[in-house]
C-alpha cells in the first residue's frame, strides 16, 4: 500500500513495476508476517535467508515461484561479519563485496532480476531511467548490463561527479546509454519525470525507473539485516543493534523493516554527515527539510530524505520511534580523525561512510556500548574513496579486483542539454553507439 494511503493496494510486482505509488506516496507493506529465529534454521547463506524473509512479502504474486532464483541472483556475493573487538562486541557489516563496491548493488541486483523475470516475453521493450548524482546510476548499470529486452538511460550532471564515479556510470555501452546532462542532478531528476509524462517516449516503449524509493530495491536490503542479526542470536543469543550510514534512510528503514518482521535486532542509530534533518527531526519533533550540504561522505548528501516519509509510517508517533530510533549528526572533520583512527587501532581502511557509522559508535556512553552487541553497517569499499583515505592512513589503498576491472573498461556517454526534445532525440534507437 502507499504510504499516503490514497492509492489502491498493489501486488509487489505492480509496485515494483510502478515505482511511486499512483497517490505520489511510497509503496510500503499492507502487514507483517511474524518470523523469528527458528524459521531460518538450516538457513546459512544470505540467499536462503533471502527466500524464508521475503516469501511472506511475494505470496500470492506473479514473482512468488521464482523467488529462489531471483534470490540466487541477487545475493551471488557474501555480506561477511567481520568481528573488531570485545569478542564480537562489535563488528562490522561488510556490504561492498559486489560488482560496483557498494551496498546498492543488492537491491539494484534484486530488481534486475525481477524485471528480467516480469517482462521477457516477447513483450514490449522496457526502458529504465535513473537519475544519478554519483553511487546509484552505477549499481543500476551494472545489474542492467546485457540483460536482453531492457534498455537503461542513465542521466548525471556532467562535471559534477567524481572522476571513479564517472568512469563507473560510463564504461558500460550495449544496452546501457550514459547521458551526461548539461546541469545538475535536480535537472537530471526533473528530465526524468518529464519523460515519464511524453505521450512520444510513452508510445516507443514502457517507461520504469529504478531509484531508491523502489519497493524492489528496499525489501532486498532486509536480507542482509536479517542474516547479521541471526549470525549474532546463534553465536551469543543477544540481539544486534546496527550503526547505519544514512543519506535518504533507505538502508535504515531495510534494518527496521527486518526488525519489524520479528528479526533479533535490538536498536538502531542513523549515523548523518553534516547535513542534519534527520537528527535534528529526533531532537525537536519538527520536520524541516533543507538544501543538501557537500562533505566527505557524498552519498549521503541528502537534506529532504525521501523514506522519511516510510520512516513515519512505521513510527507514527515519536515517542515509539525513540525507544528505537536514534541518530546523530558527524562533521567532516571527525570522519577524517576516524579514518586515522579505525586504520591504527584495528587496522581497518573505513569509505568515509563507513567512518561515519564508527564514529556514531565512539559517541555512544561506554555503559550503552558495553551493553550491546554493536554492528557497524559498512556501505562502500574504501577504494571508491581513494582521494580522501589515502592521504589520511599514508598507505595506498588495495583495489578489489571487480571494481579495478570495472575502472579499467573504455568508457563512453552523450552529453545532452537539460531539457526534453535532447533526451528524447538521445534515446533513438538509433542514436546507441
Ligand atoms: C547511498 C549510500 C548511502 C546512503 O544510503 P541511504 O539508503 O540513502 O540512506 C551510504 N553510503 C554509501 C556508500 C552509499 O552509496
Amino acid at each position: 500500500m502507499s504510504s499516503r494511503g490514497q492509492a489502491p493496494a498493489a501486488g509487489f510486482s505492480a509496485a515494483v513495476l510502478q515505482g511511486l505509488a499512483p497517490d505520489g506516496g511510497l509503496y510500503v507493506p499492507v502487514s507483517w508476517p511474524r518470523l523469528a529465529p527458528p524459521d531460518f534454521q538450516g538457513a546459512g547463506d544470505l540467499a536462503s535467508v533471502a527466500v524464508r524473509l521475503l516469501a511472506p512479502f511475494v505470496a500470492g504474486d506473479p514473482l512468488a515461484p521464482t523467488l529462489g532464483p531471483v534470490a540466487a541472483e541477487a545475493f551471488n556475493f557474501p555480506a561477511p561479519l567481520v568481528p573488531l573487538e570485545g569478542q564480537g562486541r562489535l563488528s562490522v557489516l561488510e556490504l561492498f563485496h559486489g560488482p560496483t563496491a557498494a551496498f546498492k548493488d543488492f537491491g539494484a541486483r534484486f530488481l534486475a532480476a525481477c524485471f528480467a523475470r516480469l517482462r521477457g516475453h516477447g513483450e514490449r521493450a522496457l526502458t529504465i531511467l535513473v537519475a544519478t548524482s554519483g553511487d546509484t546510476g552505477g549499481a543500476v548499470a551494472a545489474a542492467f548490463h546485457e540483460r536482453p529486452g531492457v534498455e537503461v538511460a542513465v542521466l548525471f550532471p556532467k562535471g559534477l561527479v567524481s572522476p571513479t564515479q564517472q568512469r563507473q556510470l560510463t564504461c558500460w555501452g550495449e544496452n546501457v546509454r550514459s547521458l551526461a546532462v548539461r546541469g545538475t542532478f535536480d535537472d537530471c531528476q526533473r528530465l526524468v519525470k518529464q519523460a515519464f509524462l511524453d505521450e512520444e517516449l510513452k508510445a516507443r516503449s514502457v517507461l520504469s525507473s529504478a531509484n531508491s524509493i523502489n519497493l524492489g530495491r528496499l525489501l532486498p536490503q532486509c536480507v542482509y539485516y536479517a542474516a547479521a542479526s541471526l549470525a549474532v542470536w546463534r553465536a551469543h543469543g543477544e540481539r544486534a543493534s546496527f550503526i547505519v550510514p544514512s543519506g535518504n534512510l533507505g538502508n535504515a528503514l531495510a534494518c527496521l523493516w527486518a526488525r519489524e518482521t520479528g528479526m533479533p535486532i535490538g536498536e538502531v542509530v542513523l549515523a548523518h554527515n553534516a547535513n542534519r534533518t534527520v537528527p535534528d527531526f529526533l531532537a525537536s519533533g519538527a520536520w524541516e527539510p533543507r538544501p543538501s550540504i557537500a562533505t566527505l561522505a557524498s552519498a549521503m548528501d541528502v537534506g529532504n530524505p525521501s523514506n522519511m516519509e516510510r520512516l513515519r509510517a512505521l513510527f507514527p508517533r515519536l515517542e515509539e520511534l525513540r525507544t528505537v530510533v536514534s541518530a546523530c549528526s558527524v562533521t567532516d572533520e571527525e570522519i577524517r580523525a576516524r579514518i586515522r583512527a579505525g586504520y591504527r587501532q584495528f587496522g581497518q581502511i573505513w569509505c568515509p561512510h563507513t567512518a561515519t557509522a564508527a564514529q556514531a559508535w565512539e559517541r555512544l556512553p561506554q555503559q550503552v556500548r558495553e551493553r550491546g552487541r554493536w554492528v557497524l553497517v559498512s556501505t562502500a569499499h574504501p577504494a571508491k574513496f581513494r582521494e580522501i583515505v589515502e592521504p589520511l592512513i599514508g598507505r595506498a589503498v588495495p583495489v578489489p579486483e571487480a571494481l579495478a576491472k570495472l575502472l579499467a573498461r573504455p568508457t563512453q556517454c552523450v552529453e545532452i542539454d537539460a531539457d526534453l526534445s535532447a533526451l528524447r532525440a538521445a534515446l533513438q534507437p538509433e542514436s546507441n553507439q
